[in-house]
């Protein structure tokens, strides 16, 4: 009853001497609505494997399939579709509009949705109700991650694709990105992956992927869930 699977997907960088080997022949899948991590250490290929399934890289080879899509037969047009409609991202750093304040940072993320989230709700579970007509340089960075947080959801995205959300934050602050993420995965079901090289987070994760020198070394189902709150 996998919503994600990714069967033997291999992608490689550069050519002739400098040819690197990046993903080799990588598998594994997750269930809907799922929290899962994905861990390894710097260049093990973790980045890489979430821009595949987010459609903003191609594989060399192996087939992704995320519900009844499989992502590589689609076309140009279709592939368009499902990176603005059903994949959400969040990156280490925020890349909000400066000049726009935290309402239309996060609308910025509705408007190309069929069915975009109650904005208002989501302001408040996001915690920055008393924060919303401010602008980006008027926030902590936990803040501003809050709001990048809420343009990837808004437009309630199948997949939402992290790759170290709280790399730039201090360890309490990256507890509550946490149990954000938690709280979003909860009342909403989209399915999460998330690229961290933190192992801290591991408990408070339904699925464990270990990826080491683009290849799985480990691929795990929490039963012992814990929350980050
Ligand atoms: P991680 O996210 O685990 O740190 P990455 O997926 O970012 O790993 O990178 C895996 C390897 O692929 C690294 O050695 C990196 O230098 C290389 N790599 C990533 N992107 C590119 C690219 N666009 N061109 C060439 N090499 C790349
Ligand atoms: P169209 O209107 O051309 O059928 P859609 O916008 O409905 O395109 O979908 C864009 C792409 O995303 C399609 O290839 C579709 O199969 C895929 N897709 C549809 N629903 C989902 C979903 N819930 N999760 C992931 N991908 C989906």
């Amino acid at each position: 009853n996998a919503f994600l699977k990714v069967e033997g997907l291999c992608k490689e960088y550069g050519n002739g001497d400098s040819l690197q080997q990046v993903l080799k022949e990588v598998s594994f899948s997750l269930n809907k609505s799922k929290f899962c991590v994905l861990l390894g250490p710097s260049g093990s290929g973790k980045s890489t494997l979430l821009n595949i399934i987010g459609g903003i890289d191609t594989a060399d080879c192996g087939t992704i399939q995320i519900g009844n899509t499989v992502l590589e037969t689609m076309d140009d047009k279709h592939l368009t579709q499902y990176r603005r409609k059903y994949v959400g991202y969040v990156f280490q750093m925020y890349h909000l509009i400066p000049n726009l304040t935290v309402t239309e940072n996060i609308e910025t993320g509705a408007y190309i949705a069929d069915d975009p989230l109650d904005v208002r709700e989501l302001i408040q579970i996001l915690g920055l109700w008393d924060h919303r007509d401010k602008f980006p340089n008027q926030l902590s960075g936990g803040q501003q991650q809050r709001v990048s947080i809420g343009r990837a959801i808004v437009k309630n995205p199948s997949l939402l694709l992290c790759d170290e959300p709280t790399g730039a934050l201090d360890y309490h602050t990256s507890k509550e990105i946490l149990a954000l993420i938690e709280t979003i995965n909860a009342r909403y079901g989209n399915t999460i992956l998330m690229v961290t090289h933190n192992e801290a987070i591991c408990p408070m994760a339904d699925h464990i992927v270990h990826l080491h020198d683009g290849q799985i070394r480990s691929d795990t189902v929490n039963h012992e869930k814990v929350t980050a709150a």
